[in-house]
């Protein structure tokens, strides 16, 4: 496995566009992330903030050739029908022509259905194919040629997943939100980035969020060579040092905290 800057015939890169929670906050929108391998440009969430975090970031919003959403509660969604807008109308006098592929969870057309009937019809109309894909937990998807799409139920939501996602040399795992889960260390095993909720401390430890107890049970099982925790609820995160208490749990290897812009780079 190789990793890194990128040299030679080409890269891919892993940008956190937003790490935040439910909770408003001045330096960080709330979830969604930038994954890049070769032509295709994969938006993982939209929360709210995450247009804007885009642009400050220097992502080009305008080519993303995929979103995949973990669930749909509203911190990663609630920008969607943001950024369809403007890819109807923030490019003119250019026009989106290229389709855009949505991957999510069973009740994905539902979902956009509705954001169509509230918004209006550029939801599903915006001038460029909307394909929307309903994704089967513990399935494949394939995003072009060379990207592979899985995903796994977490004890979260009906409805909620974390994302596997298969580059031709990495993978990279997002877990989503969830609880702990027997089954997640399996589905998350193997990956050299692992982007990982812990959004609570263990003191108010519940079923439907990790926290730095779960998360190092996690990690120590699934083994990343990265570690990246997100989702961190500001209460907590703003008076711990959140990876030296996973770190303390049980998980020795590498873990770093989410911030607007971490990138990590990888040669194909
Ligand atoms: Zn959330
Ligand atoms: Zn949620």
């Amino acid at each position: 496995m190789t990793h890194g800057v990128s040299a030679g015939n080409g890269s891919s890169r892993f940008v956190v566009v937003g790490c935040g929670t439910v909770v408003p906050e001045s330096d960080r929108a709330c979830s969604a992330y930038w994954l890049e391998s070769g032509p295709i440009r994969l938006l993982l969430d939209c929360g709210p903030g995450s247009l804007q975090a885009m642009a400050r970031t220097g992502l080009p919003w305008h080519a993303v050739t995929d979103l995949a959403l973990t669930h749909f509660h509203a911190d990663h969604t609630g920008a969607i029908p943001g950024l369809l807008f403007a890819l109807t109308y923030g490019l003119l006098p250019d026009r989106r022509i290229e389709p855009l592929d949505v991957w999510g969870p069973p009740g994905t057309a539902e979902f956009f259905e509705h954001l169509s009937d509230a918004y209006g019809e550029f939801v599903l109309d915006p001038g460029f194919e909307v394909r929307v894909h309903e994704t089967v937990a513990g399935g494949s998807n394939e995003l072009g040629t060379e990207v592979a799409l899985r995903t796994h139920s977490t004890p979260h939501t009906d409805e909620s997943r974390a994302l596997r996602i298969e580059l031709p040399e990495q993978t990279i795992v997002y877990t989503g939100d969830t609880g702990p889960s027997d089954s997640l260390p399996g589905f998350c095993s193997g990956a050299e980035l692992l982007v990982c909720e812990c959004s609570l401390p263990d003191s108010h430890a519940i079923e439907t969020h990790l926290s730095p107890g779960s998360v190092a049970r996690l990690a120590a099982a699934a083994d990343p060579e990265i570690l990246l925790l997100t989702h961190v609820y500001p209460q907590f995160r703003l008076a711990a040092d959140v990876p030296r208490l996973v770190s303390e749990a049980g998980w020795p290897g590498q873990v770093e905290l989410a911030h607007e812009g971490w990138t990590r780079r990888f040669s194909t």
